[in-house]
């Protein structure tokens, strides 16, 4: 594999050139109308325009991408995460098109982006599933049965749901009716397929996820966990690796259970076995996520591999060039996702202009963005900005010094989730480590972080008179229809 191009923007984009490139991998980049100047463009070999700014007019158009690679001669696809990267039939194209898709087979895909289905799956291999019905459920009154008799909260899922979508808390029987219609009516109209099915709303669950590589020769490893439970609206914002709570039976177990799950669909590739674990340290397969996942940087801190790398090494077909033993968790590493969002305000999306743009360095810090200082934060994609990753000796260490960067880290012109990942890392159930996935409901208010100060108010000030003079205020148009405009664009 000696060019491949990189089927999405930001700071994924960048981040997957960046590794090509230190193995002498020639890199293509595709941008639309609103990104040409966006670094992942400049960084690039080449880099070609492939629409207006609408996804569904650029980063998802699957056959337009594949015709600029053959012209371009690319020998590999490369997906990143979010728009093609969990969609069967684009990996179907580029495989049919001649060209290596950095990722697993389609029928891998498939089986896994559906949850029952991969359920269905892991089955034979004895993963612990939390309780719940197997099969989509279509009869009401029978659903109703089945969720009494599995105790309520119970959750309802899209089976193709996902980003923390599709998903309907029913605390009690009274209400299930008119939630499950909501359910399924969601799921049709967000994911094209109404598919739903019961779980048991696990009361106090953390999100553990284990990192897996598999080369093409049957060989698969795991390459430890990591904890994932800061989340608002069922998405990460706050990961770290390794979790405070697993003792290295229960590692050696969730990572083998991870393998296992892998080898049950012929997993080639990178990939991540998501599960919950509740107050007893039981744990329960929730799905897999067939891509590179968006906090993959604390698994490379502490564990020294960087998963770019092997992803082409083993798209190229090389064997894994390390077995399990050969794996060591070395220090602690915890990442923040700086949001183009407002804490104060339930974290709504804010879009505008980086007026200016500083971000920290120093030892053990990691940003991965894909912006620069005077860029804007477009309403059209995921409001991203960067990832912010520290790593330290140990895990105080590694809180001590994202306290710094955090502090060092200066965005001026959009609101960020920046003040939020200082509260985390200041409060004492984070510090502790005794917390679950309801932190954020339990914990934070927007009254729990300090407004913005004097400084940013006058610069915002300054910044909207210029752009009322430049005729431009549109950029500035920050309201309740970016984050529903952002939705409708990833379907
Ligand atoms: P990951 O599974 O990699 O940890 P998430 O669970 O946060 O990432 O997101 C899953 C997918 O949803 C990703 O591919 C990402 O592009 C997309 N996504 C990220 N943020 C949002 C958001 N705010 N709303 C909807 N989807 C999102
Ligand atoms: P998605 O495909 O959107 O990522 P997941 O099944 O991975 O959906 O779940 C996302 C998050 O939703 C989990 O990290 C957890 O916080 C919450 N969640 C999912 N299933 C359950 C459950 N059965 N009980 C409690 N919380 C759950
Ligand atoms: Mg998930």
């Amino acid at each position: 594999m000696k060019k491949i191009l990189v089927a999405n923007r930001g700071e994924i984009a960048l981040r997957v050139m960046r590794s090509a490139k230190e193995m002498g991998v020639k890199t293509v980049a595709i941008f639309s109308e609103v990104d040409r100047c966006a670094p992942h463009v400049k960084y690039a070999d080449e880099a070609v325009c492939i629409g207006p700014a609408p996804s569904s007019e650029s980063y998802l158009l699957g056959s337009k991408i594949i015709s600029i690679a053959l012209d371009l001669n690319v020998d590999g696809i490369h997906p990143g995460y979010g728009f093609l990267s969990e969609n069967p039939e684009f990996a179907q194209l580029v495989l049919e098109a001649g060209i290596e898709f950095i990722g697993p087979s389609p029928e891998a895909i498939a089986l896994m982006g559906d949850k029952l289905s991969a359920k269905a799956l892991v089955k034979a291999y004895d993963i612990p599933m939390v309780p719940g019905t197997d099969e989509a459920i279509q009869n009401v009154p029978e659903a109703k049965k089945r969720a009494k008799e599995i105790g309520f909260p119970i959750l309802i899922k899209a089976s193709a749901g996902g980003g923390g979508k599709g998903m309907r808390i029913v605390n009690r029987e009274d209400d299930f009716e008119i939630q499950m219609k909501l359910a399924v009516s969601e799921a049709v109209s967000a994911f094209g397929n109404g598919a739903v099915f019961i779980e048991k709303y696990i009361a106090s669950p953390r999100h553990i996820e284990i990192q897996i590589l598999a080369d093409k020769h049957g060989n698969v490893v795991h390459l430890f966990e990591r904890e994932c439970s800061i989340q608002r609206r069922h998405q990460k914002v706050v990961e770290e690796a390794p979790s405070s709570v697993l003792s290295e039976d229960l590692r050696n177990e969730m990572g083998q259970c991870a393998i296992n799950v892998a080898k049950s669909c012929g997993y080639v590739g990178a990939g991540t076995v998501e599960f919950l674990l509740d107050e007893d340290k039981k744990f329960y397969f929730l799905e897999m996520n067939t891509r590179l996942q968006v906090e993959h940087p604390v698994t490379e801190m502490i564990t020294g591999v960087d998963l770019v790398k092997q992803q082409i090494r083993i798209g190229r077909g090389e064997r894994l060039a390390f077995s399990q033993n050969d794996l060591k968790i070395s220090g602690h590493a915890i990442e923040v996702r700086v949001y183009a969002e407002d804490p104060h305000h339930d974290f709504m999306p804010d879009v505008g202009v980086l007026k200016s743009y500083k971000r920290p360095g120093g030892i053990g810090v990691r940003v991965d963005d894909g912006f620069e200082e005077g860029m804007e934060v477009p309403i059209h994609y995921d409001p991203m900005i960067s990832k912010l990753i520290t790593y330290g000796e140990n895990r105080k260490e590694s809180i001590d010094r994202m306290r710094r960067a955090i502090s060092d880290y200066q965005v001026v012109g959009v609101s960020t989730t920046l003040p939020f990942g200082a509260f985390v890392m200041d409060h004492p159930a984070f510090v502790s480590g005794d917390f679950d996935t309801h932190f954020l409901s339990k914990y934070f208010t927007g009254k729990s972080i300090p407004s913005a100060s004097k400084e940013e108010k006058e610069v915002a000030a300054w910044f909207a008179a210029k752009l009322i003079n430049d005729h431009s205020t549109a950029s500035m148009i920050v309201n309740a229809s970016v984050e529903s405009q952002w939705r409708k664009n990833r379907k």
